[in-house]
Protein backbone atom coordinates (compact mmCIF):
# COMPACT_ATOMS: atom_id res chain seq x y z
CA UNK A 1 0.00 0.00 0.00
CA UNK A 2 1.25 3.46 -0.47
CA UNK A 3 2.84 5.41 1.85
CA UNK A 4 0.14 7.75 3.42
CA UNK A 5 0.62 11.35 4.27
CA UNK A 6 0.74 12.32 8.04
CA UNK A 7 -0.97 14.88 8.76
CA UNK A 8 -0.75 15.56 12.74
CA UNK A 9 0.02 12.69 16.02
CA UNK A 10 -1.57 13.59 18.77
CA UNK A 11 -1.58 11.73 22.13
CA UNK A 12 -4.04 8.71 21.74
CA UNK A 13 -4.74 9.33 17.37
CA UNK A 14 -2.76 10.28 14.23
CA UNK A 15 -4.43 11.36 11.46
CA UNK A 16 -3.46 10.94 7.44
CA UNK A 17 -4.81 12.39 4.26
CA UNK A 18 -7.84 11.05 3.28
CA UNK A 19 -8.70 9.19 -0.05
CA UNK A 20 -11.01 12.05 -0.99
CA UNK A 21 -10.68 15.79 -0.67
CA UNK A 22 -12.04 16.88 2.72
CA UNK A 23 -11.49 13.39 4.20
CA UNK A 24 -8.52 12.64 6.86
CA UNK A 25 -8.39 8.97 8.37
CA UNK A 26 -8.13 9.48 12.25
CA UNK A 27 -5.71 6.26 13.55
CA UNK A 28 -6.50 5.18 17.23
CA UNK A 29 -3.10 4.35 18.99
CA UNK A 30 -2.95 2.42 22.06
CA UNK A 31 -1.03 4.97 24.08
CA UNK A 32 -2.41 6.58 27.05
CA UNK A 33 -1.61 9.77 28.21
CA UNK A 34 -2.39 11.99 31.48
CA UNK A 35 -1.61 14.75 33.77
CA UNK A 36 -0.50 16.85 30.45
CA UNK A 37 1.69 14.03 29.22
CA UNK A 38 3.69 13.43 32.47
CA UNK A 39 2.19 9.48 32.43
CA UNK A 40 2.27 7.64 29.21
CA UNK A 41 1.73 4.05 28.89
CA UNK A 42 0.78 1.64 26.27
CA UNK A 43 -2.44 -0.29 27.10
CA UNK A 44 -2.56 -3.16 24.23
CA UNK A 45 -5.86 -2.97 22.60
CA UNK A 46 -7.26 0.49 23.79
CA UNK A 47 -6.85 2.21 20.22
CA UNK A 48 -9.20 -1.08 18.98
CA UNK A 49 -11.77 -0.31 21.37
CA UNK A 50 -12.14 3.61 21.09
CA UNK A 51 -12.18 3.68 17.74
CA UNK A 52 -15.23 0.93 17.80
CA UNK A 53 -16.80 2.73 20.71
CA UNK A 54 -16.64 6.11 19.39
CA UNK A 55 -17.87 4.88 15.73
CA UNK A 56 -21.04 3.47 17.53
CA UNK A 57 -21.54 6.73 19.67
CA UNK A 58 -21.25 8.94 16.62
CA UNK A 59 -23.47 7.05 14.23
CA UNK A 60 -26.09 7.47 17.56
CA UNK A 61 -25.97 10.96 17.61
CA UNK A 62 -26.44 10.81 13.46
CA UNK A 63 -29.25 9.23 14.29
CA UNK A 64 -30.36 12.04 16.40
CA UNK A 65 -29.89 14.61 14.03
CA UNK A 66 -26.50 16.05 15.83
CA UNK A 67 -24.11 15.94 12.78
CA UNK A 68 -20.64 14.86 13.54
CA UNK A 69 -17.29 14.18 11.59
CA UNK A 70 -17.39 10.55 11.02
CA UNK A 71 -18.33 8.93 7.77
CA UNK A 72 -17.53 5.04 8.65
CA UNK A 73 -15.15 3.06 9.82
CA UNK A 74 -12.22 1.51 7.54
CA UNK A 75 -10.97 -1.25 9.71
CA UNK A 76 -9.74 -2.04 13.70
CA UNK A 77 -7.92 1.19 13.77
CA UNK A 78 -9.34 3.89 11.72
CA UNK A 79 -12.17 5.58 10.54
CA UNK A 80 -12.78 7.89 7.30
CA UNK A 81 -13.95 11.59 8.90
CA UNK A 82 -14.46 14.50 7.24
CA UNK A 83 -11.36 17.30 7.38
CA UNK A 84 -12.87 20.18 9.73
CA UNK A 85 -10.88 23.03 11.43
CA UNK A 86 -10.98 22.54 14.75
CA UNK A 87 -12.35 25.09 17.51
CA UNK A 88 -9.84 25.18 20.05
CA UNK A 89 -12.07 24.76 22.69
CA UNK A 90 -12.69 21.31 24.53
CA UNK A 91 -16.41 21.51 25.82
CA UNK A 92 -16.74 19.41 29.17
CA UNK A 93 -20.18 18.38 30.14
CA UNK A 94 -20.94 17.43 33.85
CA UNK A 95 -23.07 15.60 36.26
CA UNK A 96 -21.56 14.50 39.24
CA UNK A 97 -18.45 16.32 40.06
CA UNK A 98 -15.30 14.46 39.98
CA UNK A 99 -11.75 15.18 38.62
CA UNK A 100 -10.51 19.04 38.61
CA UNK A 101 -14.26 20.40 39.15
CA UNK A 102 -13.80 18.38 42.74
CA UNK A 103 -10.49 19.71 43.66
CA UNK A 104 -10.90 23.55 41.95
CA UNK A 105 -14.52 24.16 44.13
CA UNK A 106 -13.93 21.38 46.71
CA UNK A 107 -16.64 19.24 45.91
CA UNK A 108 -16.98 15.69 46.98
CA UNK A 109 -16.46 13.08 44.37
CA UNK A 110 -19.19 11.76 43.42
CA UNK A 111 -21.79 14.73 44.20
CA UNK A 112 -25.14 14.90 41.78
CA UNK A 113 -24.28 18.12 40.56
CA UNK A 114 -27.71 20.50 40.88
CA UNK A 115 -28.05 20.74 37.08
CA UNK A 116 -25.50 19.44 34.25
CA UNK A 117 -23.01 22.26 33.96
CA UNK A 118 -20.92 23.29 31.17
CA UNK A 119 -17.31 24.09 30.81
CA UNK A 120 -14.82 25.22 28.28
CA UNK A 121 -10.95 24.65 28.55
CA UNK A 122 -8.62 26.20 26.47
CA UNK A 123 -6.75 23.53 23.96
CA UNK A 124 -3.17 24.49 24.53
CA UNK A 125 -0.76 21.72 25.89
CA UNK A 126 1.93 24.28 26.73
CA UNK A 127 -0.51 25.89 28.90
CA UNK A 128 -2.03 22.64 30.46
CA UNK A 129 -5.47 23.00 28.72
CA UNK A 130 -6.52 25.92 30.86
CA UNK A 131 -10.22 26.64 32.13
CA UNK A 132 -11.65 29.55 30.09
CA UNK A 133 -15.00 31.84 30.06
CA UNK A 134 -16.78 32.96 27.36
CA UNK A 135 -15.48 36.11 27.49
CA UNK A 136 -11.94 34.40 27.11
CA UNK A 137 -13.84 33.27 23.99
CA UNK A 138 -15.04 35.52 22.25
CA UNK A 139 -11.85 38.47 23.01
CA UNK A 140 -9.28 36.17 21.77
CA UNK A 141 -11.50 35.16 18.61
CA UNK A 142 -11.27 31.54 19.54
CA UNK A 143 -15.30 31.16 18.62
CA UNK A 144 -18.25 33.61 18.11
CA UNK A 145 -20.91 33.85 20.48
CA UNK A 146 -23.12 31.92 18.19
CA UNK A 147 -21.06 29.23 17.99
CA UNK A 148 -20.55 29.14 21.56
CA UNK A 149 -24.04 28.67 22.11
CA UNK A 150 -24.08 26.26 19.76
CA UNK A 151 -21.71 24.68 20.68
CA UNK A 152 -23.90 24.44 24.29
CA UNK A 153 -26.94 23.39 23.08
CA UNK A 154 -25.17 20.45 21.26
CA UNK A 155 -23.05 19.21 24.15
CA UNK A 156 -26.15 19.50 25.97
CA UNK A 157 -27.95 17.26 23.68
CA UNK A 158 -25.22 14.71 23.62
CA UNK A 159 -25.63 14.60 27.62
CA UNK A 160 -28.84 13.97 27.04
CA UNK A 161 -28.29 11.21 24.85
CA UNK A 162 -25.18 9.76 26.66
CA UNK A 163 -26.75 9.36 29.78
CA UNK A 164 -29.81 7.69 28.19
CA UNK A 165 -27.36 5.26 26.15
CA UNK A 166 -25.23 4.41 29.41
CA UNK A 167 -27.86 4.05 31.96
CA UNK A 168 -29.62 1.17 29.82
CA UNK A 169 -26.47 -0.33 30.30
CA UNK A 170 -26.21 -0.06 34.05
CA UNK A 171 -23.25 2.79 33.27
CA UNK A 172 -23.43 6.46 35.13
CA UNK A 173 -22.41 8.72 33.03
CA UNK A 174 -20.37 11.46 35.21
CA UNK A 175 -18.52 13.81 32.66
CA UNK A 176 -17.48 13.92 29.17
CA UNK A 177 -15.56 15.98 26.79
CA UNK A 178 -16.32 16.81 23.35
CA UNK A 179 -14.89 18.71 20.58
CA UNK A 180 -16.55 20.60 17.90
CA UNK A 181 -15.02 21.42 13.95
CA UNK A 182 -15.72 23.79 11.63
CA UNK A 183 -16.61 22.41 8.17
CA UNK A 184 -16.68 24.64 4.99
CA UNK A 185 -19.19 23.99 1.77
CA UNK A 186 -18.89 26.30 -0.42
CA UNK A 187 -19.27 30.05 1.64
CA UNK A 188 -21.14 28.48 4.17
CA UNK A 189 -19.74 26.69 7.29
CA UNK A 190 -20.84 24.73 9.98
CA UNK A 191 -20.44 23.13 13.52
CA UNK A 192 -19.72 19.47 13.45
CA UNK A 193 -19.01 17.51 16.89
CA UNK A 194 -15.58 16.08 15.85
CA UNK A 195 -12.33 14.04 17.33
CA UNK A 196 -13.89 10.74 19.43
CA UNK A 197 -16.17 10.26 22.35
CA UNK A 198 -14.87 6.98 24.18
CA UNK A 199 -13.65 6.38 27.85
CA UNK A 200 -10.80 8.22 27.02
CA UNK A 201 -13.07 11.30 27.37
CA UNK A 202 -15.76 10.69 29.48
CA UNK A 203 -16.30 9.50 33.25
CA UNK A 204 -18.28 6.36 33.42
CA UNK A 205 -19.24 4.72 37.02
CA UNK A 206 -20.60 1.45 37.07
CA UNK A 207 -24.68 2.21 38.38
CA UNK A 208 -24.67 -1.42 40.73
CA UNK A 209 -20.51 -1.18 41.64
CA UNK A 210 -19.90 2.41 41.75
CA UNK A 211 -16.47 0.70 39.40
CA UNK A 212 -14.62 3.07 37.79
CA UNK A 213 -14.51 2.27 33.77
CA UNK A 214 -13.03 5.13 31.94
CA UNK A 215 -9.57 6.40 31.85
CA UNK A 216 -9.24 7.68 35.78
CA UNK A 217 -8.59 3.64 35.81
CA UNK A 218 -5.19 4.92 34.04
CA UNK A 219 -4.97 8.14 35.73
CA UNK A 220 -5.06 6.54 39.21
CA UNK A 221 -3.23 3.32 38.91
CA UNK A 222 -6.51 1.28 39.51
CA UNK A 223 -5.26 -1.21 36.70
CA UNK A 224 -7.06 -3.07 33.71
CA UNK A 225 -7.38 -0.25 31.81
CA UNK A 226 -8.86 -1.87 28.43
CA UNK A 227 -10.42 -4.69 30.59
CA UNK A 228 -13.07 -1.79 31.73
CA UNK A 229 -13.24 -0.59 27.95
CA UNK A 230 -13.76 -3.60 27.04
CA UNK A 231 -16.69 -4.39 29.37
CA UNK A 232 -18.34 -0.87 28.25
CA UNK A 233 -17.83 -2.04 24.13
CA UNK A 234 -19.74 -4.98 25.52
CA UNK A 235 -22.04 -3.45 27.00
CA UNK A 236 -22.91 -1.26 24.30
CA UNK A 237 -23.18 -4.09 21.81
CA UNK A 238 -20.43 -2.85 19.91
CA UNK A 239 -17.93 -6.34 20.53
CA UNK A 240 -19.23 -9.67 19.82
CA UNK A 241 -18.69 -12.15 22.45
CA UNK A 242 -15.82 -13.91 20.42
CA UNK A 243 -14.01 -10.53 19.71
CA UNK A 244 -11.08 -9.87 22.47
CA UNK A 245 -8.98 -7.09 21.52
CA UNK A 246 -5.82 -6.61 23.30
CA UNK A 247 -5.62 -10.16 24.38
CA UNK A 248 -4.51 -13.45 23.29
CA UNK A 249 -7.40 -15.63 22.08
CA UNK A 250 -10.12 -14.73 19.37
CA UNK A 251 -8.92 -12.09 16.84
CA UNK A 252 -11.26 -8.90 16.06
CA UNK A 253 -13.08 -10.02 12.82
CA UNK A 254 -14.60 -6.98 11.23
CA UNK A 255 -17.96 -7.07 9.84
CA UNK A 256 -16.37 -4.14 7.36
CA UNK A 257 -14.13 -5.77 5.19
CA UNK A 258 -11.07 -5.35 6.87
N1 LIG B 1 -11.17 15.29 29.43
C1 LIG B 1 -10.63 14.90 28.22
N2 LIG B 1 -9.50 15.51 27.77
C2 LIG B 1 -8.87 16.51 28.46
C3 LIG B 1 -9.41 16.89 29.70
C4 LIG B 1 -10.56 16.27 30.16
O1 LIG B 1 -11.17 14.03 27.55
O2 LIG B 1 -7.84 17.02 27.97
C5 LIG B 1 -12.39 14.64 29.93
C6 LIG B 1 -12.10 13.75 31.12
O3 LIG B 1 -11.83 12.43 30.72
C7 LIG B 1 -13.37 13.84 31.92
C8 LIG B 1 -13.90 15.25 31.60
O4 LIG B 1 -13.27 15.64 30.39
O5 LIG B 1 -14.30 12.89 31.44
C9 LIG B 1 -13.63 16.25 32.69
O6 LIG B 1 -12.25 16.22 32.99
P1 LIG B 1 -11.61 17.06 34.19
O7 LIG B 1 -11.77 18.53 33.92
O8 LIG B 1 -12.11 16.56 35.48
O9 LIG B 1 -10.06 16.85 34.05
P2 LIG B 1 -9.11 15.58 34.19
O10 LIG B 1 -9.37 14.98 35.54
O11 LIG B 1 -9.47 14.70 33.05
O12 LIG B 1 -7.74 16.19 34.05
Amino acid sequence: MARRKQIYEGKAKILFEGPEPGTIIQYFKDDATAFNNKKHAVLEGKGVLNNRISEYIMLGLERIGVTTHFIRRLNMREQLVRHVEIVPIEVVVRNIAAGTISKRLGIEDGTVLPRSIIEFYYKDDKLGDPLVSEEHITAFNWANPQEIDDMMAVALRINDFLSGLFSGVGIKLVDFKVEFGRQYEGDMMRLIVADEISPDSCRLWDMESGDIMDKDRFRKDLGDVTDAYREVARRLGVLRESENPGQSGPVLVSDNGD
